[in-house]
C-alpha cells in the first residue's frame, strides 16, 4: 500500500509548468479540491500539462503531486483523439461528429491504466480516491480490481449523453463498466443521472434497483467569496470603468466570455446580434460586443475550422456596422487574467451565455456572483446552470428569433427588474458554492464513521 489517505486522480495536475518550474493553475476545481488534499496530506495525480518530458513526484503547497508523462502518442490518441474528438462531441449531443478509432481507444485502455496504477500505488489501505471527467473512465474499474479496500469516487464534469447517442459508441459498455468500479458516481444534473442509469439498463440489463452505486446530481458550483472578494476591490471596479471609458462608453455593452468551442454557440449569438443590427433594434452608435474567444485544442480540424468562421462572421458584422472610430464586435482569441474576467463582468450590461450544450458553465455562476443586483443574464436552456438560473432570460439558442428577443429585453430590461432577477439567482448561486459541492460529494463517498454504542 501507499500511504495517502485521500488520492485525485484528474487529467491535470493542479500546476502549470512555466519556465522551468511550477505555478499553481487557475480554476474553480482547483480552489475546492486542493484544500482538502491540503488537510487531509492527500496526493493529486495527473497529467502536467507537457509532451515528452517526465517529472518524478514532488510536495507542492502540502499535496504530494504524482506527474504522469503522456508521450506524443498518448496525447495524440488519448487526449486529443479520443477525449476531445469522441467523447467530448458525442457527450455534448453531437455538435459536430464523433470520431470513431480503434487506436485512439486502445490508447484510451492504456492511458487509462497508467493513472489508474498511480492511484494505486498511492493509495493507502482503505484510502479515498477521487477521479474526475470523462478522460479518466475507465480508472474507476481498473482501480476495484486491484484494491477492494478503497472507496471510490467519480465525477463527470461534462454532460452524459441520452441512451440513443450514447449507443454510438463502439466501447459502450466497457465505458459503463469502468464508472460502475466506483462507489458514488457523480453527474451535473438529474437528467444527466437519469440518462446514465438508462444506458446501465439497456447495454448492461442491470436495473436502477439493483446498482449497489450511490449516482447522484451534485451540481459543481464557484468559489463565491473569491469572486466577491476580486469584484469589490477598488482596482477591479477601476478596470471595470476604464473598460467601458475605452469602449466609448456604450449605453449598452454586451458580453460573451467562452473558450472557442463549438459547444459554446458563439456563431448562434453572433448572428442574432447581427439581425438585431440589420433590423436597427439595435443601435451600432450605442451598443457593443465583446466577446472573449479562449484559444483551445487547436490541433483539432473542427476547432480550427470554428474559428475560420468565428472570424469571418465578426469582419462581416464590422464591415457592415463599424466605422472609423468605433467596432461593432471587438474580439479578442487570447484568454484573461480572472481579475481582468471579472471586470469585464463587472462592466458588462448584458452577458450571453448560448451553449448548444454544457454540462454547467461556470461563466454564468461567475457572473451572478460578482452582479448580485445588477445586469442582465441571456442564459441557454442547454447548459447545466439553467436548472438553477432560473431567473436568467432563457433561450434556445437554435431558436434566433427568440435569441434576439432575449438579447434585446436584456438590453431595455428596467434596473429594478434586474436587480430583482440578480438577487434571486446571487441566493441561488451563493448558497450552493464549490466548498459545498465538493464537502457533498465527499461526504457520500467517505464511510460514515462508526456510531458509538450509547453509553447508559
Ligand atoms: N476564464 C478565464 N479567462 C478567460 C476566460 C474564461 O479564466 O479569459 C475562466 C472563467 O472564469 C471560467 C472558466 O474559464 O471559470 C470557464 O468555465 P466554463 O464552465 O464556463 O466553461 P469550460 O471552458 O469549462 O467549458
Amino acid at each position: 500500500y501507499g500511504n495517502q489517505s485521500l488520492v485525485v486522480v484528474a487529467n491535470r495536475l493542479p500546476v502549470d509548468r512555466c519556465e522551468g518550474s511550477w505555478s499553481p493553475s487557475p480554476g474553480g476545481l482547483v480552489s475546492a479540491v486542493a484544500p482538502m488534499v491540503k488537510e487531509s496530506r492527500g496526493a493529486w495525480i495527473g497529467w502536467c500539462g507537457t509532451s515528452d518530458e517526465e517529472f518524478e513526484p514532488f510536495e507542492f503547497d502540502g499535496m504530494h503531486l504524482v506527474p504522469i508523462a503522456l508521450g506524443s502518442d498518448e496525447y495524440d490518441k488519448y487526449y486529443e483523439g479520443f477525449s476531445n474528438a469522441t467523447l467530448w462531441p458525442l457527450y455534448h449531443d453531437l455538435v459536430v461528429p464523433p470520431q470513431f478509432h480503434r487506436s485512439w481507444w486502445k490508447t484510451y485502455l492504456s492511458t487509462n491504466a497508467r493513472f489508474a496504477q498511480a492511484a494505486v500505488d498511492a493509495a493507502a489501505h482503505e484510502a479515498t480516491i477521487w477521479i474526475h471527467d470523462f478522460h479518466l473512465q475507465l480508472v474507476p474499474e481498473m482501480i476495484r480490481a486491484q484494491r477492494p479496500d478503497v472507496r471510490i469516487g467519480f465525477f463527470n464534469h461534462i454532460p452524459f449523453p441520452s441512451e440513443s447517442i450514447f449507443a454510438q459508441l463502439p466501447w459502450r459498455d466497457s465505458i459503463l463498466r469502468g464508472l460502475l468500479g466506483a462507489d458514488v458516481i457523480g453527474f451535473q444534473l438529474d437528467s444527466d443521472v437519469e440518462n446514465f442509469r438508462s444506458a446501465v439498463s439497456r447495454f448492461l440489463g442491470i436495473s436502477s434497483e439493483e446498482l449497489p452505486n450511490t449516482v447522484r446530481a451534485y451540481p459543481i458550483s464557484i468559489d463565491a467569496d473569491a469572486i466577491h472578494r476580486v469584484a469589490e476591490a477598488e482596482e477591479t471596479q477601476h478596470r471595470a470603468r476604464q473598460m467601458r471609458e475605452e469602449l466609448d462608453d456604450p449605453r449598452c455593452l454586451i458580453v460573451g466570455v467562452d473558450r472557442l468551442d463549438y459547444t459554446k454557440g458563439i456563431l448562434h449569438r453572433l448572428r442574432a446580434y447581427h439581425e438585431l443590427l440589420e433590423d436597427g433594434v439595435l443601435d451600432p452608435q450605442e451598443t457593443t460586443f465583446v466577446q472573449v474567444a479562449v484559444p483551445s485544442r487547436e490541433g483539432l480540424e473542427s476547432y480550427q475550422d470554428l474559428r475560420d468562421e468565428v472570424e469571418q462572421l465578426v469582419g462581416n458584422i464590422n464591415g457592415s456596422f463599424g466605422a472609423m472610430d468605433r467596432a461593432a464586435v471587438h474580439y479578442f482569441h487570447h484568454s484573461y487574467s480572472f481579475e481582468s474576467t471579472v471586470a469585464l463582468y463587472l462592466a458588462a450590461d448584458v452577458l450571453l451565455v448560448t451553449s448548444l450544450r454544457d454540462g454547467m458553465n461556470l461563466v454564468a455562476k461567475e457572473y451572478v456572483a460578482a452582479r448580485h443586483d445588477s445586469g442582465a443574464l441571456v442564459l441557454s436552456e442547454f447548459a447545466g446552470a439553467a436548472a438553477e438560473l432560473d431567473e436568467a432570460l432563457l433561450v434556445n439558442p437554435h431558436d434566433i428569433a427568440g435569441l434576439k428577443d432575449a438579447i434585446r429585453l436584456g438590453a431595455e430590461m428596467p434596473p429594478a427588474e434586474a436587480q430583482r432577477r440578480m438577487a434571486s439567482m446571487a441566493e441561488v448561486v451563493d448558497g450552493h458554492d464549490i466548498h459545498r459541492w465538493a464537502r457533498a460529494f465527499l461526504d457520500d463517498l467517505r464511510p460514515m464513521p462508526p456510531t458509538r454504542a450509547p453509553t447508559t
